[in-house]
């Protein structure tokens, strides 16, 4: 199910309801990829795209329906190797790596000197994943993150005080703690909201003319929803959680369908005299 807030309440509508909006304007979709295009599994190697994602978003891009922008906490090399990289603009790690179609590629100058660090933290991680083989490390290069879903409760706090060590260890880095993982990052205030302030500055978007389409699905995506509301354009959230997205899909099958619906959608032909 698709709903859009009215009156700050969640109102079911359909996709035709949404067509108004989305006719003849050039149209820039921006997604987040787990949780959102991406269904959740027990580990990150299990969340594979589905063939048909991949083939809407390229027949999107193809039908010169919308540019799209995959902007995720995935490396780029593994965007890369499930999306399309000359179709799709490709942001890893939360668009500290960009790649365009053109072949451009941005990689923040912050990213690249934490990487000595970077390494350095993930040797002393995979020595926790040895003690803990519960724990999945994601080694992404500019940053990494180390998941203990799967970790029994009453170990949690073990691993806790060796990662409050590696904290003291690695000041250079910053160290995020999400709902079920720990994350380090280059220590600079970077977020989805700067990745999407970098891809309009690398392509000089004139971004009046365009609406802007997201969706995402958790605390990350925030900023992504603040930067693309500033501009008037459309935000949704995947699932239920508080957030300043203006609509919300039920489930990643409801944004399926909304894909399709858009590349589905007619534009009137241009007017020429
Ligand atoms: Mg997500």
């Amino acid at each position: 199910m698709i709903s859009l807030k009215k009156n700050e309440q969640l109102q079911a509508v359909e996709f035709s309801d949404l067509a108004p909006l989305l006719d003849g304007r050039s149209k820039f979709l921006i997604l987040d990829r787990d949780g959102t295009l991406v269904p959740y599994s027990p580990t990150p190697e299990l969340a594979f795209l589905p063939p048909r994602t991949k083939t809407v978003l390229s027949d999107i891009v193809d039908h010169h329906q919308a540019q799209v922008a995959i902007v995720s906490a995935r490396n780029l090399k593994s965007l890369q190797a499930e999306f399309d990289p000359t179709k799709q603009i490709l942001a890893g790690n939360y668009g500290l790596e960009i790649s365009f179609p053109s072949g451009q590629k941005f990689v923040h100058p912050a990213a690249t000197s934490a990487v000595p660090l970077m390494a350095a933290l993930a040797d002393d991680l995979a020595a926790i994943v040895a003690q803990y083989p519960q724990l999945i490390l994601d080694n992404h290069h500019y940053s990494v993150c180390l998941h203990y879903h799967l970790l029994p409760p009453h170990k949690q706090s073990h691993v806790a005080a060796l990662v409050d060590d590696l904290r003291l260890k690695y000041s250079g880095l910053v160290f995020h703690d999400l709902p079920t993982s720990y994350e380090a990052m280059p220590a600079i205030e970077w977020h989805k909201g700067r990745a999407l302030e970098q891809i309009a500055l690398q392509l000089s978007l004139a971004e009046q003319d365009i609406f802007f389409i997201t969706a995402g699905d958790t605390e990350a995506d925030e900023p992504m929803f603040e930067w693309v509301n500033a501009r008037q354009g459309i935000t949704f959230n995947v699932g239920e959680r508080a957030s300043a997205a203006l609509g919300r899909f039920d489930t990643s099958e409801d944004l399926y369908s909304f894909l399709r619906a858009l590349l589905d959608l007619k534009t009137p032909p241009q007017q020429h005299y």
